[in-house]
């Protein structure tokens, strides 16, 4: 059932690139990550979805569709969620419920698929207090002020996924450390709501869980005490990732949480993560209305994932005309198979996902199709599918104009006209004043035997 081939992928806890090998191949299960849905998710989030789900259908690839299950969780209690319904004088079930939806189109117009499973954290609150319970009967937390903490130093193993000691993290907690921990490092697992903030019943009275124990719980519950793989942006690989083992494997009697931890590289603008708080963010909503979503997703497979991404509109212009020639070689091929992908693609995304690497192997069918090979268009369209590009039509990519623009066909083809008309009469400065102006209007057109034809390959200058 499973293809003969071996995945390897780069594991934070050993630092290795390590063989794949499942603990049932009839059932790979993957974890990642999700957003907190306060706001719109911006296109750094967007980055980390769409690192895993290149893995979600590489998994399923190699041990077929109906043998992984991939949950991606979403996160809808948390301060800024509350302040943010608050405000808008909406429950955070109201709130949250809208806020999810936008993420998962958005997801999707970058090409993910639906995860296998998507659990949202309010709905495990029950499972959160008895995993908590039992942290405490174990003697792994304790109550104080309200609050329910995991006590660090009662877990030798703490620090083993990030491999930094307790020195480095006590050093690096904050200054000010609140007064009811017994160690600076102990960190959060419930803590009290007022009476007006949102809040459930518990042992240590009306409260919220905090964030690490949320995917804690939601992993146990979907996927078992130790599944495959786990996974998120580097960020989250401390202290929420060494916190979720910390929980989970003092509540499951030290069984591992995760085989394998992959950690996605950040979207930076400028060499700085992209952040909500840093305010350099770009909504993944925003730029779907300015660009083809398979454009800001190709653009994201020309670094490789665990390296940093410079975000800049220049590469997305550039992925949005090599679409244009992918789609055009393409045009005549009929249904493919992944079996139609051929080893030079299949050897590189084995090997840690090396996508940019795919993508040379792509530029290279490319050619050979653009000189006539229908096999290599074959494989290109397949190869394409694969990473979950190539989703419409050759017509329908052609026939795409950004939602933001507010330049018409009619427009563009009258200057292709006037322009033509400029070169009959000789009058090529006139006629490079309309390119120039066509241009501007992020219109790219190229002259070919049978007239112009245009594609849109930027928003700017509009
Ligand atoms: P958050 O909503 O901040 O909890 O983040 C959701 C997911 O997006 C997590 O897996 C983060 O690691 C990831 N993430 C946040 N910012 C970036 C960024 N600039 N680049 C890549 N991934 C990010
Ligand atoms: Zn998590």
């Amino acid at each position: 059932m499973s293809r003969d081939v071996t995945l390897s992928l780069h594991d934070t806890s050993t630092r290795k690139k390590r063989a794949f090998e499942p603990i049932d191949p009839a059932n790979v299960r993957l974890y990642a990550c999700g957003p907190t849905v306060y706001d719109f998710a911006h296109i750094g989030n967007g980055r980390t979805a769409v690192t895993f789900d290149l893995l979600f259908r590489v998994l399923r690839y190699v041990y077929g569709d109906d043998h992984v299950t991939y949950v991606r969780n979403i996160t809808d209690i948390e301060d800024k969620i509350m302040d943010r319904a608050k405000r808008d004088g909406v429950t955070i079930r109201e709130l949250t419920n809208g806020t999810a939806k936008v993420y998962q189109n958005d997801m999707a117009g970058l090409g993910c698929m639906p995860p296998t499973h998507e659990p949202r954290a309010t709905d495990y609150v029950d499972g959160m207090s008895k995993m908590i319970s039992r942290l405490v009967d174990l003697g792994h937390a304790y109550e104080a002020e309200g609050h329910v903490l995991f006590d660090v130093s009662s877990d030798k193993n703490y620090g083993c996924l990030s491999g930094r000691s307790l020195d480095d993290m006590i050093a690096g907690a904050r200054v000010e450390v609140a007064p009811y921990k017994r160690n600076a490092t102990d960190f959060v697992l419930w803590k009290p709501s007022d009476e007006d903030m949102p809040g459930w019943e518990s042992p240590w009275g009306k409260g919220r869980p905090g964030w690490h124990i949320e995917c804690s719980v939601m992993g146990e519950h979907l996927l078992g005490e130790t599944f495959d793989i786990h996974g998120g942006g580097i960020d989250l690989a401390f202290p929420h990732h060494e916190n979720e083992v910390a929980q989970s494997s003092c509540a499951h009697g030290g069984a591992t949480l995760a085989n394998y931890w992959m950690h996605g590289g950040f979207l930076q603008v400028g060499g700085e993560k992209m952040s909500k708080s840093l305010g350099n963010f770009m909504t993944v909503h925003d730029l779907l209305g300015e660009w083809p979503g398979e454009a800001l997703r190709l653009q994201m497979f020309m670094t490789h994932y665990r390296q940093p991404l410079n975000w800049t509109g220049d590469s997305v212009s550039e992925a949005k005309r090599i679409l244009d020639r992918w789609y055009e070689s393409t045009a005549e091929v009929g249904d493919v198979t992944a079996d139609d992908v051929p080893e030079s693609v299949t050897s590189a995304l084995l090997d840690d996902l090396n996508m940019p690497q795919v993508l040379a192997a792509l530029h290279k069918l490319c050619g050979e199709s653009q000189k006539g090979s229908a096999e290599a268009a074959r494989a290109l369209k397949a190869s394409g599918q694969l990473v979950g590009l190539f989703g419409q039509t050759a017509e329908e990519w052609a026939a795409w104009r950004p939602a933001m623009s507010n330049v018409d066909d009619a427009q563009v083809e009258n200057l292709i006209a006037a322009r033509k008309q400029a070169r009959d009469e000789k009058d090529f400065a006139e006629a490079d004043r309309i390119r120039d102006e066509l241009n501007r209007l992020g219109i790219e057109i190229k002259d070919g035997p049978d007239g112009t034809t245009w594609t849109f390959t930027s928003m700017w200058g509009q």
